[in-house]
């Protein structure tokens, strides 16, 4: 395990700050690490339960009476935070008021009594497979999903007729509190009640249709705005479309992996397309029209005679839109030269004609850049 920061450090304030600004101060480091904020960001995931650590300490005035005396070791091993640290759901239950509604965390979570555990459902994940089409214009998809809601029954209660006693094993706190006699005195451990997962009541009667879960699977059908220009392996969230929690807390998030379906002919490269187009020699030498794929269709490009194997043109703004800003990619059309692979009598005789033609020998000065200049030139 590392070696734990100093509280008065992690929060940013000096030793002799107010409970006032202790309070601030974790409120401005909470949000800005909330995991709303910063999904599946182990290190900000970190920060936030660093700081729900410093602040359940120094917010307390018992506990920063001890940890100002004796430090980290005043605290007590694995008894308080010692071991493990705190976990989210103990952080949004014991703290959730703080962000004020900035997440929409109430306080008690519906009971009105403060501390009380909310329970929060299981993030949903799926996968959702697209064709560069879709990823070029941005697409609205419907995706059925089996998934916890609440049962209509009870209301999400798990309670029949909504009936419930309060614990007897907490006394409704949701907690057990120990006193341990130690060398540095009594020391107070607490504990989520374990008969009642910390939700302080116990239900009276349980729900028939949910056995008292409050939650049933169903098979529900989302609808997805995906935006515009997203990638392979992105992943978006829609904050409390996943599975509900048991017995009325907060909804999960349902979380969406984007996998792309290869285009036949077009390569992504970020925001550009490349498409590899093949011509044959007379048609190099002579210049031609040709038509091309694109994202919504075909177009029709002019192949200047004399055309070099690897040059590249550039249809401006016909790639793929960025997710995060303005602006179009490009259509790049890497041209190559077929060489014929077999030739009948007639045409080798007319070949041979041309072998000593000075026109036919290569010429460095007109030869394309080469593969990594052009990767440069293109996607830097
Ligand atoms: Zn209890
Ligand atoms: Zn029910």
């Amino acid at each position: 395990m590392s070696k734990k920061r100093d509280y008065y450090e992690v929060l940013g304030v000096a030793k002799n700050a107010s409970e006032e600004d202790i309070k601030k101060a974790y409120r401005k480091l909470a949000i800005k690490y909330h995991p709303d904020k910063n999904p599946d960001d182990k290190q900000a995931e970190e920060k936030f339960k660093e700081a729900a650590e410093a602040y359940e300490v120094l917010s307390d005035a018992q506990k920063k009476q001890r940890y100002d005396q004796f430090g980290h070791a005043g605290l007590g091993g694995n008894g308080g935070f010692g071991g493990g640290g705190m976990n989210m759901d103990d952080i949004f239950s014991q703290f959730g008021d703080i962000f004020g509604g900035a997440f929409g965390f109430g306080g008690g979570g519906g009971g009105g009594r403060t501390g009380r555990r909310v329970t929060r459902g299981t993030n949903l994940r799926v996968k959702v497979k697209l064709n560069l089409q879709e990823i070029a214009n941005g697409v609205e998809k419907k995706i059925k999903v089996n998934k916890y809601v609440a049962c209509k029954t009870c209301h999400g209660s798990g309670a029949k007729n909504g009936q419930y006693d309060t614990c007897r094993a907490c006394n409704g706190t949701g907690a057990i509190t120990r006193v341990q006699q130690t060398i540095l005195g009594a020391m107070q451990t607490q504990t989520t009640c374990s008969a009642c997962h910390g939700e302080g009541r116990t239900i009276k009667d349980k729900c028939h249709t949910c056995h008292g879960e409050g939650i049933v699977r169903e098979e529900e059908v989302i609808t997805i705005n995906i935006p515009a220009g997203v990638t392979e392996g992105m992943q978006l969230s829609m904050s409390g479309k996943g599975n509900a929690a048991p017995r009325g807390g907060i909804n999960g998030d349902l979380l969406i992996l984007i996998e792309e379906e290869e285009h036949p002919h077009l390569k992504r490269e970020g925001n550009h397309l490349v498409y590899d187009l093949n011509i044959s020699f007379p048609d190099a030498a002579l210049g031609c029209n040709v038509e091309i794929p694109t994202i919504d269709g075909k177009a029709k490009i002019k192949i200047e005679p004399g055309t070099q194997s690897g040059k590249v043109l550039r249809l401006k703004g016909k790639g793929l839109p960025d997710v995060n800003a303005y602006g179009k990619g490009d259509l790049l059309v890497e041209i190559s030269i077929y060489t014929p692979t077999h030739l009948n009598h007639e045409e080798k005789k007319a070949l041979e004609h041309f072998k000593d033609s000075k026109n036919f020998a290569p010429n460095p000065s007109k030869k394309e850049k080469g593969f990594f200049d052009r990767m440069k030139e293109y996607f830097d």
